[in-house]
């Protein structure tokens, strides 16, 4: 029921084009997981997203626990009937909110699924700046609710048992995600104790028909680390990777993450980069070897004002767009773009109109998929440096 074939490969990197087969149908890799943090787009359907050519979704597996949701997701008979749609799903471990609720807080490092601090911030920050409201434990993590103020516990065991019962198709390991400020020493300890409940998650997991699951490579910005937790997990029966955790100080380390990473994984799997989704990250990560990633970001600037285009990033909250008559893309084939102006959204946005949350998050999403297309088609026709290169002298 499950496979991934790589069908290509590109002569000039390591980037590759894949097929991924799941019960509820196939992804075409690189792609990116359109995220729908609590089981919606935030502004969008699963089925206009998957018209724009979304073929898998994220869903957060925290959202589902700390409020015990998922036991009513489980008398539906998981996600796929609970949401009511047939398409491929993934769900995370809730490993990630270890990070953004514990030292994401309390170094002030982001807020929750900013794994990835700008340089600006990180330069400045002192080193206790909030709460944590995370507590690890060999056996697991106690959380407090960041909604209701009462404690939760999590562990792996648990993680696995919740995303069985929540059936997406692809889920991952419970593993803790450390911060871009943690020290070698806190990296390693945390790193070796993710690869122990990488093993209590197998044992949890069985073999079901219906799921597969990643296993998640750990170690920080750490070399000698990194390459320890890619060896280790290569070594686990996972159908896949998952690299996750604290990708370094700027934009530059993650390429030298993936660097000392990938080279370890077996080749013939999937290898997923967690919660990044920048212009520029995607096209760094195609070319050293990954193949899925998933990110808020189309979602989540669209709230903010701001638009994927052609041209880079465009805040269309600035006032300078309220006499631009042009659509916000003229090269994007979206809805949004044939019909309405960047002068008319501008508009809704700096009167808080909701319906202009809902025009950008369109236009974001359908940019981004088509995005990937592009990125497919130039690796199957050996352009895919060529279409970096013209892509990334804007962003
Ligand atoms: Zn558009």
């Amino acid at each position: 029921m499950f496979s991934f074939n790589i069908l290509k490969k590109d002569k000039e990197t390591k980037a590759r084009i894949g097929i991924l087969r799941t019960p509820h149908g196939i992804i075409h890799t690189p792609n990116i997981a359109i995220v729908a943090t609590k089981g919606s787009i935030r502004g969008l359907s699963f089925d206009k997203a998957n018209r724009f050519g979304a073929e898998i979704f994220m869903i957060n597996t925290f959202h589902f626990f700390h409020n015990n949701r998922y036991e009513i997701v489980k008398k539906f008979g998981g996600l796929h009937k609970f949401l009511n749609i047939n398409y491929p799903l993934m769900t995370d471990s809730g490993g990630f909110q270890i990070f953004s609720l514990g030292f994401g807080m309390e170094h002030g490092v982001g807020k929750v699924a900013d794994i990835f601090p700008e340089e600006s911030n990180i330069k400045n920050l002192p080193i206790s700046k909030g709460r944590n409201l995370v507590k690890v434990y060999e056996e697991g993590v106690e959380f407090i609710s960041p909604y209701n103020g009462r404690k939760i516990f999590l562990s792996p065991e648990l993680s696995i048992k919740i995303q069985k019962a929540l059936r997406a198709d692809i889920i991952f390991a419970f593993d803790e995600c450390t911060s871009p400020l943690s020290s070698y020493e806190y990296t390693k300890e945390a790193m070796q104790r993710t690869h122990r409940w990488a093993t209590r998650c197998l044992d949890e997991f069985g073999k079901p028909e219906n799921q597969v699951m990643f296993g998640i490579v750990q170690g920080g910005e750490y070399e000698d680390l990194r390459k320890e937790s890619a060896k280790y997990i290569n070594s686990l029966n996972f159908f896949g990777y998952g690299i996750g955790g604290s990708l370094g100080k700027s934009k530059k380390d993650i390429i030298k993450v993936l660097n000392w990473t990938i080279p370890l994984l077996d080749e013939n799997k999937p290898r997923h980069l967690l919660g990044i989704g920048e212009v520029d990250d995607i096209f760094n990560s195609i070319e050293q070897g990954i193949d899925l990633f998933d990110c808020v970001i189309p979602t989540r600037w669209a709230r903010h004002g701001a638009a994927f285009s052609y041209k880079g990033r465009l805040n269309l909250k600035s006032s300078k767009y309220l006499n631009d008559k042009r659509p916000i893309d003229p090269k994007c084939k979206c809805n949004i773009c044939k019909k309405y102006s960047k002068a008319y959204i501008s508009h809704l946005l700096k009167e808080k109109e909701i319906f202009g949350i809902i025009l950008l998050t369109e236009h974001n999403i359908f940019w981004i998929l088509n995005l990937f297309k592009e990125i497919r088609q130039a690796i199957k026709e050996n352009k895919f440096l060529d279409l970096k290169k013209r892509i990334l002298k804007y962003w």
